[in-house]
């Protein structure tokens, strides 16, 4: 087996190169399913920053934040999924991920899943960005590749070790439960023409505002439980909401949804504990959150209190089948703003850093789309069970369609996967405008190639 090392992954950040000669060696015998949960630590140090180096960087840990994940062994070459705490994995800097986890557990990349749960205290991890953001010397970082290599090894050894303690799953059980009062609708409140007049976001001070209606959500949280017998292993968490009560305090933590996984692996600790962000684009706590502290605890006991409901609801069934699927899109960039006009734009010091920084994520996408690297979605589906694993912030309405698409079967989404384009609004959202559609780096063309994408992975066989 071979190493991803430091040098190669700093190699990869300074030249924006992918390290060669990475394919696993291990090869796992097929007659029995196991699963070898993971975990890491990967709060960021102190003065790293934080939601692309435009709010205030880390300067204290209130909780930790985490790389969960597991290696499915038994059904093909293994297949690897994981959740991170943080904002974002993006472009070449999301495939570095896969490609660690993968050649740690003697796989290939399209075999590895990485989504984030997408909290803004935390690292948005784009290698290539901040290559371009490094070339401006002014400019406050957004991940730093010292502390990624750190992390990559770590989660190799984690992976290697977990893989000699796996546990066999014989059975497989999914369940949800309605989540009260977290998820609402950003894009509620427009104008008689169809218009975004404002945005309702994570958390909403504006009484009028939150007094409108929940709009378009998917409130069921969905938990899928990997079992040995009647043992939980790995229960998995589905849900959508951006996953911040506020934030831009400095502050590291694992916000709402960390808090609500950690009370319950404190509670189980025999079983792993894996919350990911669903379809979550346009979706915040904001209807629900006045932003005051007190709220996170409150949002955290929600969540909890629908994944207790789901976890009632789970009856395992032996394991008949397993399948991983990927289907590769790669959406268009958008026209405008060209590449020139952005580099400028990074180069302008009159500029705010978002002003700056920001550009710099739209540019290295646009580098990425004309390098050619596909966007991998994947699936994995286990009797009629399929989790799904989606890119960036894509819209509710996605999540939705791959719930009806899918039947009889039991959807769940996980999103924030590669991050590459940023927002991933629907084609009806781009005429009404509104902050997502203004960050949003791809042509409307993407609504037609993700749901093409998603009708591929749940296509029967
Ligand atoms: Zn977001």
């Amino acid at each position: 087996m071979t190493d991803l090392s430091r040098r190669q992954i700093l190699q990869a950040a300074g030249a924006a190169v992918m390290p060669a000669g990475l394919s696993g060696a291990a090869s796992q015998p097929s007659e029995s399913l196991r699963i070898a949960p993971f975990r890491i630590d990967v709060t960021p140090p102190q003065g790293h920053g934080c939601c692309g180096g435009w709010i205030r960087p880390i300067e204290a840990v209130d909780d930790t934040q985490e790389a969960i994940g597991y290696v499915l062994l038994g059904a093909g070459k293994p297949v690897v999924v994981c959740a991170v705490d943080w904002t974002g994995l993006l472009n070449r800097t999301h495939l570095l991920w896969r490609t660690a986890m993968a050649d740690a557990a003697g796989t290939t990349p399209d075999r590895a899943a990485v989504q984030c749960v997408h909290q803004h205290n935390a690292p948005f991890a784009c290698l290539d960005t901040q290559r371009l953001i490094d070339e401006q010397g002014d400019l406050p970082n957004t991940m730093l590749p010292e502390f990624f290599a750190d992390c990559l090894q770590r989660l190799q050894v984690a992976i290697r070790e977990a893989i000699t303690k796996a546990v066999p799953v014989t059975h497989i059980a999914s369940g949800s439960g309605t989540v009260r009062e977290v998820a609402s609708n950003r894009r509620i409140n427009l104008d008689q023409d169809g218009r975004i007049i404002s945005m309702r976001g994570s958390s909403c001070r504006d009484e009028a505002l939150r007094e409108m209606t929940e709009g378009l959500i998917d409130p069921q949280l969905r938990t899928v439980a990997f079992c040995n017998g009647e043992q939980k292993i790995v229960c998995c968490h589905y849900y959508s909401v951006h996953p911040m009560s506020y934030y831009g305090d400095g502050r590291a933590s694992s916000d709402f949804p960390g808090l609500a996984r950690k009370r319950r692996q404190q509670e189980f600790p025999g079983t792993t504990q894996i919350y990911f962000t669903g379809a979550a684009g346009n979706i915040a706590a904001g209807k629900y959150n006045d932003g005051s502290p007190e709220m996170r605890q409150i949002l955290a006991d929600r969540i909890y209190a629908g994944m207790a409901l789901a976890d009632k609801a789970l009856t395992p069934r032996p394991v008949e089948s397993v399948d991983w699927k990927t289907a590769e899109i790669l959406p268009a960039a958008r026209a405008v703003p060209a590449a020139e006009t952005l580099a400028e734009q990074i180069s302008d010091r009159t500029r705010s850093t978002v002003g700056r920084n920001r550009p710099a994520f739209e540019l290295a996408w646009k580098q990425r789309v004309e390098s050619g690297l596909p966007i991998v979605l994947s699936s994995l589906n286990i009797n009629d069970i399929c989790m799904l694993h989606l890119p960036a912030e894509s819209f509710i309405e996605y999540q939705l369609r791959a719930q009806q698409i899918g039947g009889d079967r039991f959807v769940a989404v996980a999103a924030y996967g590669d991050g590459g384009p940023w927002y991933i609004p629907v084609r009806p959202a781009w005429p009404q405008g509104g902050y997502e559609v203004s960050v949003a780096f791809s042509a409307e063309t993407v609504d037609d190639e993700l749901t093409a994408g998603i009708r591929r992975l749940l296509a029967v066989n």
